[in-house]
């Protein structure tokens, strides 16, 4: 097969199965009484080939999610000529991969502590606008989990705020997996009530970055505005 019409014949495989989280999507958001379009949706691309994602771009999604820096570089220079293609970083962030960080991801989700924070400050590239942070939040309380806990998030906030090569924009959190809807949806009330915190201490932030494959509904109901999901896009990861 040429590459074109592999592109293509992956394209019509996961355009189906995108149709289909972009209308649950749309059904959460009307069951919640929200205005249309409220919600984005992140494809989270992880462990997939560029081919894959360029197969959603021709459907036209635009936003991927990466858990890692190095696989998302690889897939990035694969689609260098999708120049309106945005990435954002969902996965944890060590302290030794944050100068590829800044120069290749839009936005990055799992920001948990000063000294990754100012780090990507220094190392965002002159030239390129701010870049957008998400702070991770970790609402469950499992140690092995990244996040920063609920009450350390203004701390955080401010010192993210005092760096102008950094926006802030919001919230990102997983709640505990294998749990009860009841229990996931408190954790995103708590991820909710995280956001409202910063909202009421002046910061302009917006977005609530919460709800995977198995959850969305329950997020959206507790006013995620972008969800990230992978397996019900591109099936299960090997
Ligand atoms: C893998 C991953 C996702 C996507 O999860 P699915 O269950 O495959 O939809 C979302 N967010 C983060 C942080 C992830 O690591």
């Amino acid at each position: 097969m040429t590459r074109s019409t592999r592109v293509e014949s992956i394209m019509s495989h996961y355009e189906k199965a995108w149709q289909a989280v972009l209308q649950r999507i749309e059904a959460a958001v009307r069951a919640a009484g929200r205005p249309p379009g409220s919600v984005d949706l992140l494809a989270v691309s992880k462990t997939f080939p560029a081919d894959a994602v360029r197969a959603l771009y021709a459907c036209g999604q635009r936003a991927f999610g990466e858990n890692y820096v190095q696989e998302a570089l690889a897939k990035a220079e694969a689609l260098a000529d999708l120049t309106d293609l945005r990435w954002h970083l969902v996965g944890p962030l060590q302290s030794n991969k944050t100068r590829l960080a800044a120069a290749r991801f839009d936005c990055i989700e799992s920001v948990d502590r000063a000294k990754v924070a100012q780090r990507l400050a220094a190392q965002r590239p002159t030239g390129k606008p701010p870049l957008a942070v998400l702070i991770e939040v970790n609402v469950s309380g499992e140690a092995s989990k990244g996040g920063v806990a609920p009450d350390g998030v203004l701390a955080l906030a401010r010192e993210i705020a005092a760096l102008p090569t950094l926006a802030l924009r919001g919230i990102m959190g997983i709640p505990a997996p294998d749990t009860d809807v009841g229990t996931s949806r408190a954790q995103f009330r708590q991820l909710a009530t995280c956001l409202a915190r910063l909202q009421d201490a002046g910061f302009a932030v917006d977005t609530l970055s919460m709800g995977m494959s198995a959850d969305l509904e329950a997020a959206i109901a507790e006013g995620s505005t972008q969800v990230r999901v992978g397996t019900a896009i591109f099936g299960a990861r090997a």
